[in-house]
């Protein structure tokens, strides 16, 4: 799933984590999490996934964890909180 993140800088923090999570490894190319360019508009497209592909681990919502470790880094952690929000119940209903 897409989401419009006008606040996102880009700094992809939380690939990072993201990998990290799913490795012990900062190998942003195995990230659930994919920031991906906007060209013409402000800010970036946030992409979670909810299928592994490639090497791309699944986004399990960071489950056994207080904070998932993409939001613990994330600058503008509120606007990533709602999106993971809606993006995990979007995934469990199905
Ligand atoms: S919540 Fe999902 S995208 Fe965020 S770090 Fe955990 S597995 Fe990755
Ligand atoms: S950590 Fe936050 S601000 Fe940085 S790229 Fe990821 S979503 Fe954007």
């Amino acid at each position: 799933m897409k989401y419009n993140m006008l606040n996102c800088g880009g700094c992809r923090s939380c690939e990072l984590a993201c990998s990290f999570h799913h490795t012990g490894k900062f190998e942003p190319s195995v990230s659930s999490l994919i920031v991906i360019d906007k060209e013409d508009l402000r800010g970036f497209t946030i992409e979670l996934l909810e299928k592994s592909e490639d090497d791309r681990f699944a986004c399990d919502g960071c489950e056994g964890l207080e904070e998932p470790l993409c939001i613990e880094w994330c600058k503008q952690k509120d606007d990533l909180e709602k999106y993971l929000a809606d993006f995990m119940k979007k995934k469990n209903k199905k």
